[in-house]
């Protein structure tokens, strides 16, 4: 059975937010600040464009994951000097200039290809729910002044949005878990896990002890879920059987994000 990525409560909040900021904004797309945001990654000297001539390799794989994930938009992929690992999007809002995704050298030169398709189709995954137009409009809208409910409506969403955009870069590197563990190991550590010898299953067990104290009332970034939230929540997409049983399973997580502090 095909496993559905998208996470109901996220969906419905997506929906609640859009209708609140949409018909009330009057937020309009400013031309020329996206003018300014393509030719800074244009021009600049410590970020280019990711494309056939200057990154063959690269673009091949960015294409590649575009496509398993069916994204048909205009998508402009940069590279940008750090050695931090990260990864980040920006949508445009206007169809005249191509939403961006940016990450950095950092994760070209320590990640695999296929650990690199996870980062890229997570932030892909940002494109597909269009998170960005409801932060653009959000912010836009209230600034810091969003009623309390509302303000947590949108906190809770950022959050759910992280768990689904791993969803999507599970995907996009081809459903191995060896491949997200990998990743994970580079991506929060800084470290390789074959150098450690120790293997997916040891540390998803391990992670699944220590994800309890994130579950009550335990630490949760402000706008991402605790690590070991996301670890465990994608052991579980990668091993349920069932939508239903998956839902089930994630309750716990999902019920913790719900009722987080703002
Ligand atoms: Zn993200």
């Amino acid at each position: 059975m095909k496993i559905n990525p998208i996470i109901p409560q996220r969906e419905k909040l997506h929906n609640i937010l859009w209708e609140q900021v949409q018909p009330n904004s009057t937020y309009q797309i400013d031309l020329e600040l996206e003018d300014q945001k393509y030719t800074y990654y244009n021009e600049s000297c410590y970020r280019f464009p990711i494309n056939p001539y200057t990154t063959p390799s690269l673009s091949f794989l960015c294409d590649s994951v575009k496509e398993r994930l069916h994204i048909h938009s205009n998508i402009m992929f940069c590279i940008e000097n750090d050695t931090y690992i990260n990864g980040a999007c920006m949508t445009s809002g206007n169809k005249e200039y191509p939403d961006i995704v940016r990450i950095t050298s950092g994760v070209v030169n320590m990640l695999t290809n296929d650990e690199l398709a996870f980062i890229i189709g997570h932030e892909l995954g940002h494109v597909i729910m269009q998170n960005g137009l409801v932060q653009l409009f959000f912010c836009q809208l209230y600034k810091d002044t969003a009623p309390n409910h509302l303000y947590h409506q949108f906190h809770v969403y950022q959050l759910l949005s992280e768990l689904e955009a791993d969803r999507y870069g599970y995907l996009a590197c081809g459903r191995n878990l060896d491949t997200f563990v990998s990743y994970q190991y580079k991506f929060t550590g800084g470290i390789d896990q074959q150098r450690f010898g120790v293997s997916t299953d040891t540390f998803l067990k391990a992670n699944q002890r220590h994800m309890q104290k994130f579950l009550h009332g335990g630490w949760l970034g402000k706008w991402h879920p605790a690590h070991a939230l996301r670890i465990e929540a994608i052991r579980l997409f990668a091993t349920c059987k069932t939508n239903r049983e998956l839902q089930t399973k994630m309750k716990p997580i999902i019920d913790s994000i719900m009722n987080c502090d703002d």
